[in-house]
């Protein structure tokens, strides 16, 4: 969408900012700038952006819409999901001790303070999820193996410092051998731990509470397409005693007036979006890529479904040195491109990578689309078409510059 600037000329901010117009078929990335936010979010935080409130107030309107979408008894929005889990395990650390809450990180050794967690749920997501238990002064107790958690890990691990469990819904999650959630719940109920769950990028909003999670976070700017933000949920005193860490760590992660209220517009959006349409929609892209991709030499398009059944499908693209082109080769080459076009290359390794359709805007699927046949069906190739994946952080540090 073509805006005037209040310099009057008529470009889009990213051309005044100078920033590449990327298309987005990887996913909500916080580092692609998440999700596309929807009308009723950006209405709502320009509304609210000149208001006063007070914080508390209107985290309370938040609990009640927190509440109706998930089942919880109780739920606040803060900074990110990341946010919400120290906080929640903040909470089950300290309790209402405002003192308590005050001295985290430290702990003057009255406090439980061990978090278990299954070895095969300790992932990264832009960070170390570790990371978001230790910011909160609590030890990570992992549980069982990489590739299989046996009841008797979880148990085992359990004793009287465990402040909570931890579990992680997930495709970064190792997707077998791993304890279930009713396994996982069961265990530590039976011990009077309870369970966080992060449920970041889920579209479930009240599963993970009616199988036994005392307490759920969900991103606000992943699936909701809100503003940056997170949704903390479930029962009353937990959410209260992470909701209370804003006094202590969480003044860190301070969420705005204008996030709480855009992310309360998302989830009355959410209640009310057309969900078959837009699935309609991102069928029909994921068509259009495997259509132009079919009998292209050394190419192979599978529609597959989302690895934690969210509603949604992706187009796997399998590259083999017949098309003369790596996975990592293809997807740079795709980035480099006009437009950059950013696919989800998290296992270009293995020879492949996704092409997500959740974040179109209208007309993109075709740009992709036609993007990709002109770039395959090319004479040529360019120089580093066969390249290997590397791990290559050099471009982070070398930030500003
Ligand atoms: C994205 C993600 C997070 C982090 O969410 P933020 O809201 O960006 O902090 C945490 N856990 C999982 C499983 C995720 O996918």
């Amino acid at each position: 969408m073509k805006t005037t600037s209040a310099a009057g000329s008529n470009t889009t901010i990213r051309e005044r900012l100078g920033l590449r117009p990327i298309i987005n078929v990887s996913g909500t990335m916080t580092a692609l700038g998440a999700s596309i936010i929807v009308p009723e979010a950006i209405s709502a935080m320009a509304e609210m952006a000149s208001q006063w409130v007070e914080m508390d107030d209107l985290q309370r309107a938040a609990s009640t819409v927190v509440a109706r979408l998930t089942g919880g008894e109780a739920g606040f929005i803060t900074a990110c999901c990341a946010s919400g889990i120290t906080m929640a395990i903040a909470g089950a650390m300290t309790g209402t001790s405002l003192l308590a809450i005050e001295r985290l990180p430290d702990d003057t050794g009255d406090l439980k303070s061990e978090v278990v967690i299954q070895l095969g749920h300790i992932v990264n997501y832009g960070a170390p999820i570790d990371q978001s238990i230790r910011v909160a002064g609590a030890k990570v107790v992992p549980a069982g193996t990489v590739s299989v958690t046996q009841d008797y890990h979880v148990r085992e691990a359990i004793n009287e410092r465990t402040a909570a469990g931890l579990f992680v819904v997930a495709h970064h999650t190792v997707q077998y051998g791993m304890l279930s959630l009713e396994e996982f719940c069961e265990i530590c109920h039976a011990k009077g731990v309870p369970v966080i769950v992060d449920a970041a990028s889920e579209y479930d909003l009240r599963g993970f509470l009616a199988r036994g999670a005392d307490v759920v976070i969900y991103s606000g700017h992943k699936f909701l397409s809100g503003p940056t933000s997170g949704i903390v949920t479930g029962r009353k005193d937990l959410v209260r005693s992470a909701y209370l860490q804003n006094r202590g760590v969480a003044r860190a992660m301070k969420v705005g007036k204008e996030s709480i209220a855009g992310t309360m517009a998302a989830l009355e959006a959410w209640e009310k979006r057309d969900h078959a349409g837009i699935r309609q929609r991102e069928e029909a892209a994921l068509n259009l890529w495997k259509d132009t991709l079919q009998g292209l030499p050394g190419i192979l398009a599978k529609i597959i479904p989302d690895p934690t059944a969210n509603p949604l499908d992706r187009l796997q693209v399998f590259v083999s040195p017949e098309s003369r082109f790596s996975a990592a080769g293809l997807a740079s080459t795709l980035a480099a491109g006009s437009p950059p076009i950013i696919v989800r290359n998290h296992e270009v390794e293995r020879g492949h990578f996704f092409l997500d359709p959740c974040n179109l805007h209208p007309g993109e699927a075709e740009i992709v689309a036609e993007r990709l046949r002109a770039i395959l069906t090319a004479k040529d190739r360019p120089a580093d078409a066969m390249k290997a994946p590397r791990k290559d952080s050099s471009g982070v540090l070398r930030w500003p510059d």
